[in-house]
């Protein structure tokens, strides 16, 4: 079992139930990337001309998925998923979804890295499922994927100098940040490829604002090493490990499980 689950279950009982969750998808996961060949082949100058125009590597380009191995991934999700419109439902509806058709997967594909966030709304007003659970869903199944797809180009992302909020890779939006153990540099993650990638610590990450008075962030009951970074620009936010206080290197699908209770307050206070 991972030690930060192992850890957590013990001293935060209220989120053992989901952690245990977590180590199943965690082990699903590692069992589907052993399965998955390593297939997109971008030429490495073209790779650097994208990524220096400022355009995430994956953008138009062919993502070589295969079509039975992924809806094979989504059937051997479903008993892992909890009953109900959160879980197995949510599947359910997916699986049944037109645009999950053998025929349109592809397609499908290519919209959700051209802009995931428009595409994974259209699934949920198709399959009449919450975007938040769709996102869940389809990151779950389609992460090994990506992340085997990146780690081929990952040096090269870091050799650029990626300015962006958005995933050098996929373009998805950052899904939780860290600052880092060693000097504090602030570092975003990707939901869907598990990119990292530098990014200026007083910027927010989705509308790019700098402006001081509108970038701010709270933490509760004197845990320092989990704040929330919010932005009263565009009213997004983002929860943020800092590892100088944790003192050791964040895993941030399990600091993600931990910090629900940050969800629910920025939420309360009107953030997205
Ligand atoms: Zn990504
Ligand atoms: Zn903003």
């Amino acid at each position: 079992m991972n030690t930060d689950i192992q850890r957590y279950a013990l001293t935060m009982p209220q989120y053992q139930e989901t952690l245990i969750c977590l180590q199943r998808i965690l082990d699903f996961q590692a069992s589907l990337a052993d399965r998955i060949e390593p297939g997109l082949r971008i030429e490495p100058s073209a790779a650097r001309a994208k990524l220096r125009a400022g355009l995430p590597l994956f953008a138009g380009e062919f993502l070589p998925i295969p079509v039975s191995l992924f809806q094979e991934a989504l059937a051997d999700l479903r008993p892992l998923l909890p009953a109900g419109e959160t879980g197995q439902v949510a599947l359910d509806r997916l699986l049944a979804s037109s645009q999950l058709a053998p025929m349109q997967i592809e397609t499908w594909l290519t919209e959700l890295i051209a802009d995931s966030a428009a595409c994974v709304q259209r699934l949920a007003d198709d399959t009449s499922s919450h975007p938040s659970t769709l996102a869940f869903l389809l990151n779950t199944a389609l992460s090994p994927f990506l992340d085997s797809f990146a780690a081929a180009y990952r040096e090269q992302v870091e050799s650029v100098d990626w300015r962006r909020g958005m995933c050098p890779m996929c373009g998805s939006e950052p899904w939780m940040a860290r600052l880092a153990h060693k000097d504090g540099r602030r570092i975003l993650a990707c939901p869907l490829c598990r990119t990292e990638w530098g990014f200026d610590r007083l910027r927010c990450p989705f509308c790019e604002s700098q402006d001081q008075p509108l970038l701010r962030h709270f933490t509760v009951d004197d845990d320092e090493a989990h704040r929330v970074d919010c932005c009263d620009r565009c009213q997004r936010y983002i929860k943020t490990v800092d590892e100088r206080v944790s003192d050791r290197p964040a895993n941030l699908l399990v600091e993600d499980v931990i910090t629900a209770h940050l969800d629910l307050l920025a939420r309360e206070q009107g953030y997205v």
